[in-house]
């Protein structure tokens, strides 16, 4: 455990938050939103995913994709959802949630009305959607 950061839960989880520690990630608690909500982060302090490697990135995931099949076989959730936002925390990391059967559709909570929507351009500038989408597929591997 490393003592350099002694506010950041991914270096020093509070009592009981740790869940998992390997080469490929941490897996903490952080006021869960309900039973099965983790996150799952990267082991050094990189907290956007460019400055992410790639193999730092594929292993965070295949440490996530393990967690989320242990939620849904605890939880009896249909899936997790799986966000990522970054405003804080030092490591790149997930939230995974789990979404049980009977829950509405997140999705038009995070794009619609009373979600991101509020704080974004009531369009998408149609230009520089196709100029962005068209540079990230030149770059594609
Ligand atoms: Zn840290």
């Amino acid at each position: 455990m490393e003592t350099e950061h002694p506010d950041c839960i991914f270096c020093n989880p509070a009592a009981g938050t740790e869940i998992c520690r390997n080469a490929d990630g941490i897996v903490v608690l952080a006021g869960p939103a309900r039973p099965g909500h983790v996150l799952v982060g990267i082991l050094d302090h990189r907290p956007s995913l460019h400055e992410v490697e790639p193999a730092a990135a594929a292993g965070m995931m295949r440490l996530a994709a393990q967690v989320s099949r242990s939620i849904v076989r605890q939880t009896s959730a249909e899936k997790t959802y799986v966000v990522a936002i970054g405003d804080r925390d030092k490591h790149f990391h997930v939230h995974l949630i789990p979404k049980m059967n009977d829950d509405p559709p997140l999705g038009p909570h995070v794009f619609g009305g009373d979600g991101w929507a509020a704080f974004l351009p009531p369009h998408a500038d149609d230009d520089a959607v196709r100029r962005i989408s068209e540079s990230v597929r030149s770059e594609c591997a």
